[in-house]
């Protein structure tokens, strides 16, 4: 299904190493014709941009230039990755109030522009700049999304598929809740082409699978804190993530991904972002997708959301 829009204009707030390269993953899927390059440090955005737009010859045929404010009045997509970075052994939540305001004055210009984008936040913690961002737009809720869970969920499907030694494309598996430390493993949606995983990492894997199974869920909640031990920082698999969505919006595909939507009331869940599968086409956030469950993962769902509900009342407070 493709969308009706003449030009994709992505707008990219940010030109750090999340945003420059998610901008270096689009343009070389072909899926936008126009990418803007937006930072506060405007030198950057501009080094940025001469180092992409040298790849032309190379891409599909994209415009790739610096952007400002002024390019949200007619961009389809601005994608937020604008914003302090998590330091070693920081959590997500630190970061909270030095994120919020930059969140807050971006969505501001946006919505001083009359901008009709859908916004894709990916700075962290992800889940409270939705809801952030959602509030102080005015926005309606599927305008305003976060990347969510759905590079944990990627994260999730790869291990799993190592494992079980199978292509992570036969892999369906989601990781809801926060992005971030009370994530939830949703074994009891998990299937390899169609079997439960349970019974295919049985039959097919090697070790202890009840072992092997917090060993995964360990490594993906941990992802981030080792990657950023290692090397500072974490942009590959964020940029994949974020054209995965981006991508879904701009072809209007329908795909459930599980992006951080404000629940109203779904799995119980009263006025939170948080990652849930959800249907994400051309209007961005389309529909939640209700799935059963099993008890456990609804408590530790639910927990979920209060965790990130007590950090948005606190930095409501604050
Ligand atoms: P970075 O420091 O490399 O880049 C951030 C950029 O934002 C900087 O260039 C800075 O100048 C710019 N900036 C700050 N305030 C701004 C403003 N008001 N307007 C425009 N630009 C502004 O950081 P990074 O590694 O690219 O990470 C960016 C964000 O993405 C962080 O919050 C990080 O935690 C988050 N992140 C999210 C995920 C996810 O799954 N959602 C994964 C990785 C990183």
């Amino acid at each position: 299904m493709e969308a009706t829009w003449k030009s994709r204009k992505v707008a990219i707030v940010g030109a750090g190493a999340v945003g420059s390269t998610f901008a270096y993953a689009l343009a070389q899927r072909g899926l936008a014709d126009e990418i803007s390059l937006i930072d506060a440090n405007h030198d950057l955005a501009e080094g940025q941009v001469l180092d992409l737009a040298h790849g032309l010859p190379y891409y599909p045929s994209v415009q790739i230039k610096t952007g400002s404010k002024a390019d949200y009045a007619d961009a389809n997509i601005i994608v937020i990755t604008a914003g302090a970075k998590q330091n070693p052994g920081e959590t997500r939540l630190n970061l909270l109030q030095r994120n919020a305001a930059i969140i807050k004055s971006i969505m501001d210009d946006i919505v001083q522009a009359n901008s009709q984008a859908i916004v894709v936040i990916a700075t962290n913690p992800v889940d409270v700049n939705t809801r952030i961002a959602l509030n102080h737009s005015g926005f309606p809720k599927n305008r305003v999304i976060g990347s969510g869970t759905v590079l944990d969920s990627a994260r999730f499907r790869y291990l799993i598929s190592q494992y079980c030694k199978v292509d992570v494309a036969n892999v369906h598996a989601y990781i809801l809740g926060e992005h971030g430390d009370s994530e939830v493993a949703a074994w009891s949606m998990t299937n390899v082409a169609g079997v439960p995983v349970d019974e295919y990492a049985q039959a097919h894997g090697s070790g202890n699978w009840a072992e092997e199974r917090e060993r995964i869920v360990h490594d993906v909640r941990n992802s981030a804190y080792h990657i950023i031990t290692y090397k500072g920082a974490t942009y590959y698999a964020i940029g994949m993530a974020l054209v995965r969505i981006v991508g879904a919006i701009l072809r209007d595909e329908q795909s459930v991904l599980t992006i951080s939507t404000l629940l109203e009331g779904e799995y119980g869940i009263q006025d939170v972002c948080l990652g849930i599968p959800c249907v994400v086409g051309q209007g961005g956030a389309l529909k939640i997708v209700q799935a059963p469950l099993n008890d456990e993962e609804r408590i530790a769902l639910t927990s979920s959301a209060e965790a990130l509900k007590s950090a948005f009342d606190l930095l409501q407070k604050g």
